[in-house]
């Protein structure tokens, strides 16, 4: 499931290839249970360009200055393709941006939990959806009063996106691992050193993920997502990955090193 880096790698796909073109009009997919802009907000953005990108955690804005914006959420496993009329168009697609000229931009989303909105204004949109403070943005005192403060299991506190926008399941886990921190552990029971190290690594992890573009294959073979399966053996110290469910939620942890 796309996370920030992920959603980041998509955003940069658009900022890359798609600004100051002129949108010329929309083709749509055979469209069920996916949440896509009306066909009179589709109207607003013919004849407009993107001319930026932004991201606030998992959620993905391009538009200009002035606005409208498109938003795109990847939901469980949307992505954006960009490709050339004449090319073959991706499977899935719910949504495609035709710009003049061949370029296109699609919204493809096998499993439909993804959306497609149109918004005035992206802070306006981030205040109502009330995300907390992009993880790779949020300081160190704000990570430690926002994290370290809640009562409930660390790994929670890290996938509450009204806490903290942006970390999911694999890189909540990723960096519980490389702290030795159990993911079910009392966030407000870490003491402010441990707090301090596990924002250092939330940033990290996810700042790396993004440098190689979200191409896991890239990433230090030490990592637990190359290892993320029950029974398998920690690089770390020799222990055996194991899983068990945090507030909901699936988390891998190495209950041998991982014992804060
Ligand atoms: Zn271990």
């Amino acid at each position: 499931m796309p996370e920030l880096p992920e959603a980041d790698a998509a955003r940069r796909r658009i900022a890359d290839t798609c600004l100051h073109r002129t949108i010329a009009g929309f083709t749509l997919g055979e469209v069920t249970h996916v949440d896509l802009p009306s066909e009179a907000e589709r109207a607003r953005l013919i004849g407009t360009q993107f001319s930026q990108t932004r991201r606030h955690g998992k959620y993905i804005f391009a538009g200009s200055k002035d606005g409208p914006w498109m938003h795109i959420h990847l939901g469980m496993s949307g992505s954006l393709r960009v490709y050339d009329d004449g090319d073959t168009p991706p499977d899935y697609a719910r949504l495609t941006v035709v710009f003049e000229g061949d370029r296109r931009l699609t919204f493809r989303d096998p499993r439909k939990f993804g959306h497609v909105k149109i918004v005035e204004d992206v802070d306006d949109f981030i205040a109502a959806k009330g995300l907390g403070p992009d993880a790779m943005q949020i300081g160190d005192n704000a990570f430690a009063q926002v994290i370290g403060g809640t009562r409930g299991a660390v790994k929670s506190a890290l996938l509450d996106q009204g806490k903290l926008a942006g970390v999911g399941n694999l890189w909540s886990d990723e960096a519980l691992y490389r702290t030795g921190i159990m993911p079910d552990t009392k966030a407000s029971d870490l003491g402010s050193d441990r707090i301090a190290h596990l924002h250092r690594a939330v940033q990290d992890i996810m700042g790396h993920v993004m440098e190689k573009n979200a191409d896991y294959s890239q990433l230090p073979r030490d990592w637990l997502i190359h290892n993320r399966e029950a029974g398998a053996g920690c690089p770390r110290c020799g222990g055996t990955i194991t899983k068990k469910t945090v507030g909901g939620r699936t988390a891998y942890h190495c209950p041998d090193h991982q014992t804060a």
